[in-house]
């Protein structure tokens, strides 16, 4: 049966503001990172890698200074694989929902795996307009070695596993639509949404390329979820949508079948 750990991959501390756009402004809040790991007969994928654990060597000096990562040895996303009985090698797939430094920090720790991201966050990422750069740290994901494989649009990695195209928060922004046994459907948005907040109020989030587009794309995934009665998981927040109402993510790594 096809499994789907939640991995909590430390945190960074920052504006409130950037999550809900303009509301909160001025307030210094934690933002969890979470990975994904999904067991699969097929193939495992991981979805996001977080921060880099050498942000303080990798990220340039301003951004070390204003978005703070911390992330505990035993935090690490492969220390958070091994709890969960998988080791590095073990990851067939990792899926950059964009290439922010905050979910693809740590894609050198998989070299046997392929990566599979839309092929214009890629040339963005690589090279990003003035409005777009300083969430980019090339130095985490441009890897010598690392086998990307450039996606364009929706694209169904194994059967019950879907790359949806996103774009709004980035240019080329996709999220995973996981069928399963049990929840029967699992959207992981990425950042396509940040918080509950976004969600409910709705209230875009700060961050963004395109704001028209960042709202279709929550109306996408939004569709989804109320349509298939559906969880939506999310990147920063430790809250989690299920047909009975947002949950708490339990302490520690936590399994949907
Ligand atoms: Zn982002």
């Amino acid at each position: 049966m096809r499994k789907l750990h939640v991995l909590p991959v430390g945190h960074e501390m920052g504006d409130k503001g950037a999550l809900t756009l303009l509301k909160g402004s001025g307030k210094v809040v934690e933002i969890p990172y979470t990975c994904y790991l999904i067991e699969d007969d097929q193939g495992n994928i991981l979805v996001d890698t977080s921060s880099s654990v050498r942000w303080k060597q990798l990220h340039p000096p301003d951004l070390v200074k204003s978005w703070p990562v911390y992330i505990g040895e035993d935090e690490r996303p492969d220390r958070m694989l091994e709890k969960e009985g998988f080791s590095t090698k073990d990851i067939d797939y990792v899926v950059n929902t964009h290439l922010h430094y905050d979910h693809c920090g740590n894609n050198a720790m998989f070299p046997d795996a392929k990566f599979l991201v839309q092929e214009d966050e890629v040339s963005h990422a690589t090279y990003p307009g003035w409005w777009e750069a300083s969430s980019y740290v090339r130095k985490v994901f441009d890897v010598s070695g690392l086998d990307y494989r450039l996606i364009r649009g929706d694209t169904e990695l194994i059967p019950g596993v879907t790359l949806i195209r996103t774009p709004g928060h980035t240019e080329g922004h996709q999220s995973v639509v996981v069928e399963l046994e049990r929840s029967r459907v699992a959207v992981i948005a990425g950042d396509a949404i940040y918080l509950p907040d976004n969600y409910e109020d709705p209230i875009l989030p700060g961050i963004y390329v395109d704001a028209r587009r960042y709202g279709q794309s929550m109306q996408r995934i939004r569709d989804i979820i109320e349509r298939r009665k559906g969880t939506l998981l999310l990147t920063h927040s430790k809250m989690y949508l299920s047909p009975g109402g947002w949950q708490k993510l339990k302490k520690g790594a936590q399994t949907f079948t």
